[in-house]
């Protein structure tokens, strides 16, 4: 099968580099409102807030503080009218992937005529304006930075819903690797997982002739299994921890994305196992990825072979060798990491399976993967090979 039609477009700016915050100084208009929006303190902690706030120099700007890791509708709602009162007209995000899908939110959110919420039933398409927007990314893991994706979540009603839309992307991001170095060895981790899960989903499909998507996709997972566990030994190691970060970016920026197939069951049963037992994100695709694999092999068998030749470097015409040790190494690398992958290992036991698929048959998620053959039945077992 040959690539798919395909358009691309990304217009964000990326601004790399040491000492680069300094940069916002030209990247935002002088007579910018702006409101900034930060996670739980973190970079208040490590010094990016107020480096931020050097560059902003006299510009106004007032700073929105605690938007919760899996970001919370009501929460960023209290940032909407925050900005509405006060007449805000520029948002940056400053934080990570929450801070940044949240800010997502919160700009489209701001000049919405209706009710907010639809924004998330309609899966951001209802979005048809924005306020300006940028980033100062802190934790490589999303690519939320460069991407027209938002998670939001609402807890009191189980919901963990995806957005898009190309209006979603950000400006600019302005990414200085050394303001992750404060980042905890479990959400470096969690980051090595979800841009490597970003890239499977991608990848590891049925089979098109896409050589380039291909490549770069193997270059990307290569990446992350050399320097992943390098930055994770010295976290202020500029060379790998810069290469982490880059490669996060572009592990979900769209460019090995284009004309192929995309599965995203991994992310949409995660999704579920996070507002139901607060696993984290990167850790739920851990966890589901490798039973996914596995359930989904006849499918994905000719990718499965690639991936374990020319990713993991396996030989042998035992092709069903190939794909079982393919799967064990995925596995095995997450493990490496410091990621658990059994549910049982996060205190989630068997009556979780039920949990799981009332949640997607609620959310409507009964067709998941590349073919749309992920029934219900079939990520019934996938959560249960996942115990
Ligand atoms: P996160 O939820 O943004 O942050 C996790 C934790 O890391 C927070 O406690 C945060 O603390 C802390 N942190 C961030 N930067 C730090 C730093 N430099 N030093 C020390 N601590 C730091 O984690 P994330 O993995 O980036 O984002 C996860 C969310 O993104 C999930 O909701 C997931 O579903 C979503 N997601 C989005 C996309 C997309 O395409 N948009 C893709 C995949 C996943 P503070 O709160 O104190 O800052
Ligand atoms: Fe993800």
């Amino acid at each position: 099968m040959s690539v798919q039609n395909f358009d691309f477009c990304n217009p964000t700016r990326i601004v790399f580099g040491k000492e680069t915050i300094q940069r916002l100084n030209d990247l935002i208009p002088q007579d910018a409102k702006v409101l900034i929006i930060i996670g739980g303190g973190s970079v208040r902690k490590n010094g990016t807030l107020s480096e931020v706030e050097t560059a902003l120099g006299k510009r106004h700007f007032d700073v929105f503080e605690g938007i919760e890791a899996n970001p919370t509708f009501e929460t960023s709602m209290q940032a909407v009218e925050k900005i509405r009162h006060d007449n805000f007209n520029f948002v940056l995000g400053v934080g990570g992937g929450s801070v940044m899908d949240a800010t997502k939110f919160i700009a489209g959110a701001v000049k919405y005529s209706g009710d907010t919420w639809e924004i998330i039933t309609s899966k951001g398409k209802k979005v048809n304006q924005v306020i300006p927007f940028g980033f100062v990314p802190t934790l490589p893991a999303t690519g939320s930075e460069m991407n027209t994706n938002a998670v939001i979540s609402r807890k009191t009603t189980f919901d963990k819903i995806g957005i898009a839309n190309p209006l979603f992307s950000p400006l600019f991001s302005v990414i200085d690797p050394t303001k992750t170095y404060s980042l905890p060895e479990r959400q470096v981790a969690n980051g090595v997982a979800d841009a490597f899960v970003h890239v499977m989903e991608q990848y590891l499909t049925y089979s098109v002739h896409a050589a380039v998507q291909d490549r770069f996709a193997e270059g990307l997972l290569l990446t992350l299994i050399e320097e992943g566990p390098k930055t994770l030994k010295n976290p202020q190691d500029y060379e790998s921890r810069a290469n982490f970060i880059w490669a996060a970016t572009m592990a979900l920026n769209g460019l090995i994305g284009a004309g192929v197939p995309q599965d995203w069951a991994t992310h949409m049963i995660g999704h579920e196992l996070t507002i139901l037992y607060g696993i984290d994100h990167g850790r739920t695709l851990s966890i589901l990825l490798p039973s996914l694999l596995n359930e989904m092999r006849k499918e994905k068998r000719e990718k499965l072979i690639q991936y374990g030749r020319r990713v993991w470097g396996l030989q042998g015409s035992d092709e069903e060798k190939i794909i079982d040790e393919a799967i064990a190494k995925t596995r095995t690398f997450f493990e490496s990491i410091g990621i658990k992958t059994h549910l049982k290992e996060y205190d989630v036991d068997s009556s979780a399976v039920e949990k799981v698929v009332e949640q997607l048959k609620r959310h409507n998620l009964t067709a998941l993967g590349e073919n749309g053959d992920i029934t219900l039945e079939v990520s019934r077992r996938i959560v249960e090979a996942s115990l």
